[in-house]
């Protein structure tokens, strides 16, 4: 994707309080993606960064505020509903079927498209073309490989329903450094090379490797936004580099 042009937003969540049952997690958060858009959302545990993406997914419980998709209203859709209206969720557990082969896996993931076979081929040529690592691997049961190749499949499985905007929660949890950094090369790829998709939101506690690929950061803490700007503001702001950048 190139740089983003700020008029035309895709994703907006404006003054969102969200949280679980009783338990207030997010407050007053707003954000926007726009079209052609890479944002990274970044802060300590517990900050609330998953909390954002669920709420637009509405898997958590929505407070006060809105948040729009194109201009409609997302609040009390059920997610299966956002995810057909083209928003994609990777939750950072690879919630992968691991009895099914990694074809089977992907497959599932292109039930928006069901129907459309030259669109699931071409989905799946292109997957494959951002993750050859997955190539030799489409008839083995999912459970056997490797953490960086799950964390891939949940990805490719996320991009095979031709999703207008992909919600990546924590890609390189639980990965060694040099797998984390040639699976952002591959979110890079993708940002740049998918068709359908128009802006990807990626939750990272590696500040560095979201902000790398991001046009733009959001900082949580306390489940308030503190600090909205560009990468180059967020890597090279005093804050941010105290809390998020060093080693
Ligand atoms: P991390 O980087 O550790 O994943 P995060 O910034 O993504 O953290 P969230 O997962 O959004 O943070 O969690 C924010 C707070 O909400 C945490 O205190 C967490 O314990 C709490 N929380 C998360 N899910 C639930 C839930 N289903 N029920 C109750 N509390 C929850």
């Amino acid at each position: 994707m190139a740089e983003a042009p700020m008029d035309r937003c895709l994703l907006e969540i404006c003054n969102l309080d969200a949280g679980y049952g009783k338990l207030q997690i997010l407050r007053s958060v707003c954000l926007q993606a726009a079209e052609q858009e890479i944002i990274g959302i970044i802060g300590a545990n517990g900050a609330g960064k998953t909390t954002v993406l669920k709420a637009v997914m509405n898997l958590a419980d929505i407070m006060g505020g809105e948040i729009y998709f194109r201009g409609t209203l997302l609040n009390r859709k059920a997610w299966y509903k956002i995810a057909r209206m083209g928003i994609a969720f990777v939750p950072q557990k690879r919630e992968i079927f691991s009895p099914l082969t990694v074809l089977e896996n992907l497959e599932i993931g292109a039930y928006r498209i069901l129907g459309n076979k030259s669109e699931m081929r071409s989905n799946l040529a292109r997957v494959l073309e951002f993750f050859p690592q997955l190539q030799g691997k489409l008839a083995l049961k999912a459970g056997v490989l490797s953490g960086g190749e799950q964390k891939m499949l949940s990805i490719a499985r996320g991009l095979m329903g031709s999703p207008e905007v992909l919600l990546l929660d924590e890609p390189s949890l639980g990965l060694a450094p040099a797998v984390a950094e040639a699976l952002f090369e591959g979110i890079r790829f993708i940002a740049q090379g998918h068709p359908s998709l128009k802006a990807l939101l990626v939750v990272e506690q590696n500040a560095f490797l979201a902000l790398e690929i991001a046009h733009r950061g959001y900082v949580l803490e306390g489940g308030r936004v503190v600090l909205v700007g560009s990468s180059q503001e967020l890597l090279t702001n005093p804050h941010v580099k105290a809390a998020y950048l060093t080693a």
